[in-house]
């Protein structure tokens, strides 16, 4: 698992909206889950964009992964 565990969310729902490959979801509790963990690309904008910081990344798969658009 690359995207490790979500604490103290606050259910604003920026991580979903920034995860390309649609990790995250709110779920009924009103706070976000991690729902397909095996799809994370470990882009760390779940993490950037949490205005609570939230989100843990794997720390042994924690490098940010560098995307060139050409
Ligand atoms: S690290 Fe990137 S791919 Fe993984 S859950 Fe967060 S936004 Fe999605
Ligand atoms: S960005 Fe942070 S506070 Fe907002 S829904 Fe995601 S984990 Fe919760």
């Amino acid at each position: 698992m690359a995207i490790k565990k979500i604490s103290g969310c606050i259910g604003c729902g920026e991580c979903v909206l920034s995860c390309p490959t649609d990790v995250l979801r709110i779920g009924d509790n009103g706070k976000a889950e991690i729902c397909w963990p095996e799809e994370c690309q470990l882009c760390h904008l779940c993490r950037m964009y949490c205005p609570v910081d939230a989100i843990t990344i794997d720390p042994e798969k924690s490098i940010p992964v560098i995307i060139s658009w050409g």
